[in-house]
C-alpha cells in the first residue's frame, strides 16, 4: 500500500474542548457533526483507499461562515482539510490524522449567468452537473466535463486543476477559471471575482489557487468563463489495432475536424470489466473483442458528422466503427468508456496514477508500463485509459498485493525519464507527494514551500498534501 492508512476508525480524536460549542454557533448545530455515524461518509475516499478519523465535520453555508470557521480552528490550532464533492481520487480531500473536515457542500449559491461577459459566479460547493444545468439555460456551457459531475464540485476541480473529457479543446479548469473569492487559515478573505478579461496587475493570485489541492486558502465563489451550447455532436467509436494507430487517427482527425472535442482511449481488458460490470453489449457489429477503442466527439452548432466521417473515410487502418448522434445512442458509446472508474472499482481497491508524457513518447510508454506491471506484480491486473489528445493515461493496477508501492515507483520513475508528469488531472494529494521531486525541479519545490508558508504559516490547511515533509 503506497500511502498507509493513519490511523483507523477505532482511535478516534476529539476536539479541543471548547470548539465544538464555538462552530455551532458559527453555522448552526445541525451543520456540526462529530457523532461517527454522520461523519464517516467524510472520512474515507471515493476509491476507499484513504481513510482517517475526524473529530468535526463543518459545513458553513457562506464565506462568512467559512472566515469564522478558519479562524476558530486557528485559535484551538486545529489542522483543517477542505472537501468539496469528495470524488478526488489522491486522499487529498479526507482526513489523515484527526483534522476537522469543513466540507464545502452548502455553498452551492449560483448567480444569474451574465450573457454580456458569457461568465457566471457560483458557490464552491455546486456541482459540476447543477452548474451544467443553470448555464444551459442560458445557452451557454461550461468547457471542463468529467464523469464525476454529479458529485465533484467547482471548488473541488478548481482546487485539482480538474481536465476531464474536452481539454483538447478548450483546456483544464486553469482555462475557464477568470476569478475566485477564497478565505485564508486566518480567516481573511481574498476577493477576485471581477471578472475582467484583461488584468495585469501583478501577480495572478488565482491562478496560484488553481491546482494548489486546499493548501493555501478555501475557495468560496468561483468566477468561470462559458462557452457556446453547442446543438450538434457527433460521437464515433472506433475499434484499432494499437495505440499508434490511435495517434495516427487522432492527427489526422484534429488537423481537419476544429469542432473535435474529446478523444478518448480504452483497451480490451478495460472494456471487457465495463461489460461485465455494466452488463453492456458490443457497441460494434461483430462482438470480436478489439485491442483499442478511440472515442471521438465532435461538437458544434452546425451538424459535424460529415467533416467527421470525411476525415475518418481517409484513415485506412478502422477495424470497426459505431456512430451515434442522438442523445441516447451517444450517451450509449460513452458508457463504454465513463464506465471505467466504476468498473475498476467494482472489481477491488486499484493502485490509481494519473500521469501524461508527450505524445511522441506515448505508444513505448504504454508497452513499458505492461512490462513493469507483469515485472513487479505478477498476477496484477493492468487498465489503461485515458485522455489521447494530452498523453494522459490513467494507469489503475488491480491485485498487486504488497508490491502497490515498488510498482508507483517504477512507473513514475518512467514517466520522468520520458519527460511527462506524474499527475496530468488528479493532482499529487498525499498519494504522490513523495515522488513530486521526481518531476518538479528543486527551485520549484523551494518557491514551492516558501509560498505554502506566506499564505498559511501556521501550516493549518491541508498539511500532507503537495508536500510530503513539512514545509517549514
Ligand atoms: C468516476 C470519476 C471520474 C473522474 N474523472 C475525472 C476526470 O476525467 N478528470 C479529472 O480531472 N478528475 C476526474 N475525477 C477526479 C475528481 O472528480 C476531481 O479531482 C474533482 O476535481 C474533485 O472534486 P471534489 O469536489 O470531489 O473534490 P474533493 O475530492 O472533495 O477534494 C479534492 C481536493 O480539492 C480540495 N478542495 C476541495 N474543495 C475545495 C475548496 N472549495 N477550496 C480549496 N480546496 C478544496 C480538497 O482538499 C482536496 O485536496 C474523477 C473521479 C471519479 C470518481
Amino acid at each position: 500500500m503506497s500511502v498507509p492508512v493513519t490511523a483507523t476508525l477505532d482511535a478516534r480524536p476529539s476536539a479541543p474542548k471548547g470548539l465544538l460549542a464555538q462552530l455551532a454557533s458559527i453555522v448552526g448545530g445541525y451543520h456540526v457533526l462529530s457523532d461517527p455515524d454522520l461523519t464517516a461518509g467524510h472520512e474515507v475516499d471515493w476509491t476507499g483507499r484513504f481513510t482517517g478519523p475526524t473529530p468535526v465535520v463543518v459545513r458553513p453555508r457562506n464565506p462568512h461562515e467559512v472566515a469564522a470557521v478558519l479562524r476558530a480552528c486557528a485559535q484551538y490550532r486545529v489542522p483543517v482539510i477542505p472537501q468539496g464533492g469528495n470524488t478526488g481520487l489522491v486522499g487529498g480531500g479526507v482526513p489523515r490524522q484527526g483534522e476537522a473536515v469543513l466540507s464545502t457542500t452548502r455553498l452551492t449559491d449560483l448567480e444569474p449567468v451574465d450573457r454580456l461577459s458569457g461568465q457566471v459566479t457560483v458557490g464552491a460547493g455546486a456541482t459540476l452537473a447543477a452548474v451544467q444545468r443553470h448555464v444551459r439555460e442560458a445557452g451557454y456551457d461550461i468547457a471542463v466535463d468529467l464523469a464525476a459531475r454529479d458529485s465533484a464540485t467547482i471548488g473541488g476541480m478548481v482546487a485539482t486543476n480538474a481536465g476531464g473529457l474536452r481539454v483538447l479543446r478548450w483546456g483544464p479548469m486553469r482555462s475557464q477559471v477568470v476569478g475566485v473569492e477564497a478565505v485564508l487559515a486566518d480567516g481573511r478573505v481574498m476577493n477576485r471575482l471581477s471578472g475582467l478579461p484583461k488584468d495585469s496587475s501583478g501577480y495572478d493570485l488565482t491562478q496560484l489557487l488553481v491546482g494548489s489541492e486546499g493548501t493555501l486558502a478555501v475557495i468560496t465563489r468561483v468566477r468561470l468563463r462559458l462557452i457556446p451550447l453547442f446543438t450538434d455532436r457527433v460521437t464515433v467509436l472506433l475499434a484499432l489495432q494499437d495505440t499508434a494507430t490511435a495517434l495516427r487517427v487522432l492527427a489526422l482527425v484534429r488537423g481537419s475536424v476544429p469542432s473535435l472535442d474529446s478523444a478518448e482511449i480504452t483497451y480490451a481488458d478495460g472494456v471487457a470489466l465495463v461489460h461485465k460490470h455494466l452488463r453492456l453489449p458490443s457497441p460494434f457489429r461483430t462482438p470480436t473483442p478489439y485491442p483499442v477503442h478511440l472515442l471521438l466527439e465532435c461538437a458544434a452548432q452546425r451538424d459535424p458528422a460529415d467533416d467527421l466521417i470525411e476525415a475518418l473515410e481517409r484513415s485506412p487502418d478502422l477495424l470497426d466503427s459505431a456512430i451515434a448522434t442522438d442523445e441516447p445512442s451517444r450517451r450509449a458509446l460513452w458508457a463504454h468508456r465513463e464506465g471505467h472508474t466504476d468498473a475498476v472499482n467494482a472489481a477491488g481497491v486499484p493502485l490509481k496514477l494519473d500521469v501524461a508524457v508527450p505524445l511522441e513518447e506515448l505508444a513505448a510508454f504504454e508497452q513499458e508500463v505492461r512490462g513493469l506491471t507483469v515485472r513487479h506484480a505478477p498476477g496484477a491486473r493492468l487498465v489503461l485509459f485515458g485522455h489521447l489528445a494530452e498523453g494522459n493515461y490513467h494507469v489503475n493496477i488491480l491485485d498487486a498485493g504488497d508490491r502497490d508501492e515498488e510498482l508507483s515507483e517504477a512507473v513514475l520513475r518512467a514517466v520522468a525519464r520520458r519527460g511527462g508528469t506524474i499527475s496530468a488531472e488528479h493532482g499529487i494529494g498525499v498519494a504522490k507527494a513523495r515522488w513530486l521531486s521526481l518531476t518538479r525541479a528543486a527551485v520549484d519545490l523551494d518557491l514551492a514551500a516558501v509560498t505554502k508558508r506566506a499564505w498559511d504559516p501556521e501550516a493549518l490547511l491541508n498539511p500532507g498534501v503537495l508536500f510530503s515533509a513539512d514545509p517549514a
